[in-house]
């Protein structure tokens, strides 16, 4: 029957072993996904998408328990104060907003993490058809320089800390890196534009963001900008992205899985030693 799958076991089949069950498990997820998008394409039904998720936000309960409405907990802001202290230049935190709630959601987190510090000043952008992605905040120096890292969706859940610690990279001094690395780095002449897709419940995902976005904050060639798939289907379907963390390099080479920055940049360097698009 057109839309029903079965795995394992239940199948008629002649080798019922772990290794078919498995198999036939993946054939069937995946099968799965092309019927409901063409489902999806043939009714025009949508499935409503659940708005993000964010760890660090406190429920509403929680937040009327304490008698306020910020989004920080004292905990958090105090953990917060402590990288903000050491950031060594401000950041302007320039926002592409459209009309989804997502963007509502993206202008109230970033407005008030900026309310902790000042070292963070929030720009809105005025609204332009070249904006594709919105929303998105981008990080950008006080005279609108782009540093090269952006996050596409709302960065929380587990992007919450990758997102605070990509702030300090690109105001410096950042994380602590060895002479070899950051020299690698430097060495990296090419322009790389890198998005990397993730899910905000990914614990996979973050090692790789930082890393990107490390490697974009201290080589002006590089950029790494963050998307949250659950809010940007059409990447899906254009990388045919089945897991996360997926990197995109120059809209060409697409790789799955995590990597720390080592590794990153050795793939980086691979991508160097030919001509690369910008
Ligand atoms: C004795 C024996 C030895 C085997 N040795 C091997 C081997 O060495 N190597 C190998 O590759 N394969 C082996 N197999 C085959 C292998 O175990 C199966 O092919 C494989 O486990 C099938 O996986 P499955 O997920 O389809 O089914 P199962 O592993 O049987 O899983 C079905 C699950 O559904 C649960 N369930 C059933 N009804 C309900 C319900 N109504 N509500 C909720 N849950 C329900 C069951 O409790 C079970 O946990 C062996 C099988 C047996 C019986």
């Amino acid at each position: 029957m057109d839309g029903v799958y079965a795995a394992g076991d239940v199948c008629i089949k002649p080798l019922r072993q772990v290794v078919t069950a498995t198999g036939d498990g993946a054939l069937a997820a995946t099968e799965l996904e092309k019927y409901a998008a063409s489902m999806q394409r043939k009714t025009g039904i949508q499935p409503e998408q659940p708005s993000a998720k964010i760890k660090a936000l406190p429920t509403d309960a929680q937040r009327n328990t304490r008698g306020d409405n910020a989004l920080f907990t004292p905990e958090m802001s105090r953990q917060l104060d402590e990288v903000f202290t050491r950031m060594e230049r401000p950041l302007q935190l320039v926002l592409y907003l459209d009309d989804r709630p997502v963007s509502a959601e993206l202008e109230r987190y970033i407005t008030e993490l900026a309310t902790l510090t000042d070292k963070l000043k929030v720009q809105v952008a005025e609204r332009s058809a070249s904006v594709q992605e919105a929303p998105c905040v981008r990080v950008c120096l006080m005279d609108g320089a782009y540093t090269g890292l952006a996050f596409h969706g709302v960065p929380g859940g587990h992007e919450f800390t990758s997102f605070v610690l990509g702030l300090y990279n690109a105001a410096g001094p950042g994380q602590t890196l060895n002479e070899e690395t950051r020299h690698a780095i430097a060495g990296l002449k090419k322009s790389v534009h890198m998005k990397v897709l993730v899910s905000l419940s990914c614990t996979m995902c973050p090692d790789l963001v930082v890393a990107a976005q490390h490697i974009a904050a201290l080589n002006p060639h590089i950029t790494a900008e963050v998307y949250d798939l659950a809010h940007y289907a059409q990447l899906k379907e254009r990388y045919h992205v089945m897991s996360v963390p997926c990197l995109v390099v120059n809209d060409e080479q697409v790789v799955f899985g995590k990597k720390n920055i080592v590794q990153l940049l050795s793939l980086l360097e691979e991508k160097s030693s030919v001509p690369v698009r910008v």
